[in-house]
């Protein structure tokens, strides 16, 4: 890529989130990020400094905790103005209209350029089949456990099921999705069905699947419309197009979209991606995954003989994202005091801010700080600044996506998901791994406050 060379009309809208606007090339795997909300205060060195943060976490904190084979972290390019004006200009009526309310950085010329990881790059002129890419932005998949947590509720519901009747409240979404965290990080393919399933069914910002780089479902712009599942069926049919014969007619788009929910739950479960022949990593997190009472998965099957014999450890990219995840052990109701711990320390000694590292650089220094925070409170500031990090890097782990790409491979074929039929080739990464603010975490405090006392005020009806 040529950077003085650079022509909107290369780029497309790709996708956005709450923090960032990506576009991809039209002819190369890659994409470019760009930051939103204005920066028009803020001086391009700061612009820039922000982005290098963003690539230093991503590659010497997330990196390392995830597995090197799972993250991107891309790197930072300077763009013309010009440029980033015209592609600003050329994006706009893509954009959804959910997502307008913040506009993109025009004023730095920062970006970051990554491998478009919704392509294969390697694969095309193999099959005639483009690439299809399931996006998952799983959220939180354990219930907390610390002995901080003084609403009990907090240990039988998970949070993504309490913050679905909060949300539904504020108007962010018309209907509650049935999908549980707690069931995708279960391990055991019964329980990952039944939430893959339900995420199928209300997408809301936890589901995107694109063919061939192109977004082909998702959540409706329009909240009250249902997504097209009929339209994924027909999307997904010459990729299965065996249990077309199989089914011989009989609910043929729902045998489709099962075997579909099987490959990405055997992709979960793997490795990592089929070209590695590496041991599957298993991780004993506990004897069983526990279970959300919110979930919709029947309680009666949790106990059933069958089940449990069928029960797996959590393995590959859900087990890597959840041991990060858990990091977090104090809850937010631990770690309020010791943020306020370090507020009143810098209050007191300003300039020790950088030496704690509190707004980065994000190098091996802070990952040491991550790694090393001693395990019982001592009264330190060194104790409460090392659960305080260590906080805000599971906080991005939930709040990741993965990315699970697969297309069609040909039989004989070493790189392959093994399955009864069709076979595929696949890769998946995790994205998204921004580093959550330092300034956050008194709002985190509330917002926790909020969703549970809405979920109780909600769910016990008044007497
Ligand atoms: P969030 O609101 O979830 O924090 P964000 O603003 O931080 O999101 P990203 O999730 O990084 O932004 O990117 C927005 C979307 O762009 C993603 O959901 C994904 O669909 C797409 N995207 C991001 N990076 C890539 C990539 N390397 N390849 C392909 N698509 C990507
Ligand atoms: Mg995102
Ligand atoms: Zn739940
Ligand atoms: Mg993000």
């Amino acid at each position: 890529m040529e950077l003085d060379k650079m022509d909107e009309n290369d780029w497309k809208y790709h996708g956005e989130g709450n923090k960032s606007l990506v576009v991809s090339h039209l002819q190369h795997c890659r994409v470019l990020r760009l930051l939103k909300f204005p920066s028009e205060d803020s001086t391009a060195e700061q612009a820039f400094r922000h982005i290098l943060n963003i690539v230093d976490y991503s590659k010497y904190v997330m990196k390392p905790l995830l597995g090197e084979k799972y993250v991107h972290s891309g790197e930072v390019v300077k763009l013309p103005l010009d440029f980033v004006r015209q592609l600003s200009l050329k994006v706009q009526q893509e954009r959804p209209e959910l997502r307008c309310d913040k506009v993109m950085d025009t004023f730095s010329g920062c970006g970051l350029c990554l491998p478009n990881l919704t392509q294969l790059p390697l694969h095309h002129l193999r099959d005639h089949r483009p690439p299809i890419c399931v996006e998952i932005k799983p959220k939180c998949g354990f219930l907390p456990f610390s002995r901080h947590i003084t609403k009990e509720c907090k240990r039988k519901v998970c949070r993504f099921c309490m913050h679905q009747h909060y949300k539904l409240a504020n108007g962010k979404w018309k209907r509650l999705s049935r999908y549980c965290p707690l069931d995708l990080f279960s391990g055991s393919k019964q329980r990952m069905y039944v939430a893959l399933k339900n995420l199928l069914e209300e997408p809301q910002n936890n589901l995107k699947i694109f063919k061939g780089g192109e977004l082909i479902f998702s959540c409706k712009d329009d909240a009250k419309q249902q997504p097209e599942l009929n339209d994924l069926i027909q999307h997904l049919r010459p990729y299965f197009s065996h249990s077309n014969g199989l089914y011989n007619g009989h609910q043929p788009g729902k045998a489709i979209l099962n075997e579909f929910i099987q490959v990405i739950c055997s992709a979960l479960l793997s490795g990592g991606d089929s070209n590695r022949s590496g041991e599957p990593r298993k991780v004993h997190l506990s004897e069983s995954r526990p279970h959300c009472e919110a979930s919709p998965f029947p309680r009666d099957l949790l106990r059933n003989a069958k089940y449990i014999v069928e029960e797996k450890k959590l393995m590959g990219v859900l087990a890597k994202i959840l041991q990060v995840q858990m990091l977090d052990n104090l809850d937010i109701e631990g770690i309020y005091p010791l943020y306020k711990r370090v507020e009143q320390y810098l209050e007191e000694f300003p300039k020790e801010r950088n030496r704690l590292q509190i707004d980065g650089p994000y190098n091996e220094s802070f990952m040491d700080k991550v790694k090393n925070c001693p395990t019982e409170d001592d009264g330190s500031v060194e104790y409460a600044v090392g659960k305080v990090h260590q906080y805000r890097v599971a906080m991005t782990a939930k709040d990741c996506s993965v990315m699970i790409t697969f297309a069609p491979c040909e039989e004989d074929e070493e790189q392959q998901l093994k399955l009864e039929k069709p076979r595929f080739t696949y890769s998946i990464s995790i994205l998204d791994l921004d580093p959550k603010p330092y300034e956050g975490i008194p709002h985190q405090y509330k917002l926790d406050t909020k969703i549970v006392n809405y979920y109780l005020r909600s769910t016990q009806a008044p007497p």
